[in-house]
């Protein structure tokens, strides 16, 4: 088990609560780089508090942040997540330019491009946080589902993103439920852990605290990520 450095166990929290959990709030993140995992998840979910209220406020789109990027880039956040076109990452979390490194794959499966981009983030551009980002109704996992039930593959290249999400299907129906929500949230978990297990680089920086992962998992209809799996420091220490 690699749970060093966990601070949340068995978490399954709403933006709003997270955000009124002790701990969480009173940070002004919106002008500066968050440089801790904390401060870099308290920033995404104050932007996606924003999405979901539809205050936002489009930080880092102008001319002026375009300019000062050209020189180079340090994002806060490394987002790897489904490639469903309604999970816009700079949308959802209401950010902009510079500010999130973006993977995305449908199913948010992994294989090695997908690591070796992770490994950038972190490793070379020294991003405090990588969020994994499934969502319910996700088309990928329906159809590991199916493939599962009916015992088919799909054609092509389908078959390797229903093949990297089946195992999470199996992992769910053990546990009792074969419910296409359930299966996303284990498929975030999964995945996170995957992520931990594959790259060491990412399990050393985790391991040190400078870097957390938090599985998020999405509602398409209101907009609201829910904490379901969490690794390294992402709750703020008491100041
Ligand atoms: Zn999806």
């Amino acid at each position: 088990m690699r749970d060093q450095g966990l601070l949340i166990t068995s978490v399954s929290l709403p933006t709003r609560e997270l955000l009124r959990t002790p701990g969480w709030v009173n940070v002004n993140t919106m002008n500066r780089t968050p440089s801790t995992p904390a401060e870099a998840f308290q920033t995404l979910l104050e932007g996606n508090q924003r999405f979901v209220e539809s205050t936002r406020l489009h930080p880092h789109q102008d001319a002026d942040r375009r300019a000062s990027l050209a020189p180079g880039q340090t994002p806060f956040a490394v987002l790897f997540g489904c490639s469903d076109s309604r999970l816009a990452a700079e949308i959802i979390f209401d950010r902009g330019l510079g500010d999130l490194f973006v993977v995305r794959t449908a199913g948010q499966v992994t294989g090695s491009e997908v690591l070796g981009s992770i490994e950038y983030g972190v490793g070379v551009l020294g991003t405090p946080l990588v969020v994994v980002l499934g969502h319910d109704s996700c088309g990928a996992v329906v159809a590991a589902r199916q493939a599962v039930i009916e015992g088919t593959n799909p054609p092509g290249y389908l078959r390797d993103i229903v093949e990297r999400v089946t195992p999470s299907v199996l992992a769910a129906r053990s546990s009792g439920s074969n419910e296409v929500d359930d299966i996303v949230d284990v498929h975030i978990q999964r995945t996170s852990e995957l992520l931990l297990e594959r790259s060491s680089l990412l399990a050393d920086e985790v391991a040190a605290g400078r870097c957390a992962i938090a599985g998020l998992s999405y509602r398409l209809a209101d907009g609201t990520v829910r904490l379901v799996a969490s690794h390294g420091p992402l709750q703020r220490t008491a100041a």
